[in-house]
């Protein structure tokens, strides 16, 4: 699995996927679920009360942070350099906000002083932006977008999908109120969670609302009291063998250790685009804003970019990833994320493509 998720999920956590289902009151699952927050909030970097996994996958964590934070008529702006960006834009404009957005050229990062010139001219109720642009491969400027809003009343929401558990997130010093991810890209467990915090800045939006939150189902007034407190009230069926999975998913990385595992993603980068380049093959993004989870690389002219990746995958049981959106057909994307990101799987990869480009 060397595509843009999800990425190869270790034995250990297929074994605790299978473990027996355990009501999701049951005692003991309260304190599987008391851990896993514990585990969030270690590797998100916060002390926010309110980290859960919700039940979903990514585009569920961003449904919830959206549907709780926006109320019609609140001025939003969303910043756009890709796929990820512009479905958070559908979504705020579906719950009836002020859009505004500034875009970027897909492959290229949010520019800060474009940022800081339109929070100049207005004041927003949110900020929104994708740390990892997965259609791109673009590591946005996260902490220097935080520092703008810093002791300003505007809420920071940020996507960590594909970022969180390969390169760092730090969601307390970076100043974020409000992030989402996802379970099947560097924390490599199966698609099915999407791990949420809100600041004491977000909850107090959250409960300050003049509405109710429009979607019951990621309503987290409700969910809330499933996860926090004493007395455990049922709101949905949690997925239990789920969170089994992603409590040993994240036992795994911080068990390895979160520099650790940053540096074994960075580290396999650096070979597979080292090895790309010894191909004559060349990379989207310029190399200071590149991810190393995600590897945006240019097809060559006269090259059939689909029947390369049927080859790959047929040939050699590799997945890699087609372009979206303005760059479909123009570039194949090579995740290393989470599991994935090992000597093993760069060497192969490469092989793979050296025989099917020859
Ligand atoms: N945000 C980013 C940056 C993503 O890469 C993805 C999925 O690839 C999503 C959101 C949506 O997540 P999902 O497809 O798990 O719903």
């Amino acid at each position: 699995m060397m595509g843009p998720g999800p990425s190869n999920v270790p034995d250990e956590v297929y074994a605790a996927l299978g473990t027996k289902t355990i009501g999701h009151l049951d005692p003991y699952f309260i304190t599987i679920m008391d851990e896993i927050k514990a585990q969030l909030q270690k590797l998100i970097k916060t002390s926010a009360k309110l980290t859960l996994p919700a039940s979903g996958t990514g585009s569920a964590g961003m449904e919830t942070c959206f549907v709780n934070l926006i109320e019609p008529g609140d001025d939003i702006l969303i910043l756009i350099n890709g796929v990820f960006g512009m479905r958070m834009q559908d979504l705020a404009t579906r719950l009836g906000a002020n859009v505004d957005t500034l875009e970027f050229e897909w492959g290229t990062p949010v520019i800060v002083d474009a940022v800081k010139k339109k929070l100049d001219a207005k004041t927003y109720k949110i900020v929104a932006v994708v740390h990892a642009e997965t259609s791109t491969g673009v590591r946005n400027p996260v902490a220097e977008i935080g520092a703008l809003l810093a002791a300003t009343d505007t809420i920071y929401l940020v996507d960590t999908v594909t970022s969180l558990g390969g390169i760092d997130v730090n969601m307390d010093g970076w100043g974020i109120d409000s992030l989402y991810s996802g379970t099947q890209k560097c924390l490599s467990c199966p698609p099915g969670l999407a791990p949420v915090a809100f600041s004491e800045k977000a909850v107090a939006a959250l409960k300050g609302r003049k509405t109710k939150v429009p979607n019951w189902y990621l309503d987290l007034t409700m969910i809330i009291k499933y996860w926090e407190g004493h007395t455990r009230a049922y709101h949905h069926t949690a997925p239990v063998n789920m969170l089994y999975g992603l409590y040993q998913a994240l036992d795994l990385i911080l068990a390895e250790g979160l520099d650790n595992a940053f540096e074994r993603h960075l580290e396999n980068h650096r070979a597979l685009v080292a090895g790309l380049e010894d191909l004559g093959l060349q990379m989207l993004v310029a190399e200071k804003y590149r991810l190393p989870m995600l590897n945006a690389v240019k097809v060559p002219d006269g090259v059939d970019e689909a029947g390369v990746r049927t080859a790959l995958r047929m040939e050699h049981k590799i997945e890699i990833g087609a372009g979206l959106g303005p760059l479909a057909g123009k570039i194949w994307r090579i995740g290393l994320m989470g599991h994935t990101a090992r000597p093993e799987n760069v060497r192969r990869v490469l092989a793979a493509l050296k025989t099917t480009l020859a």
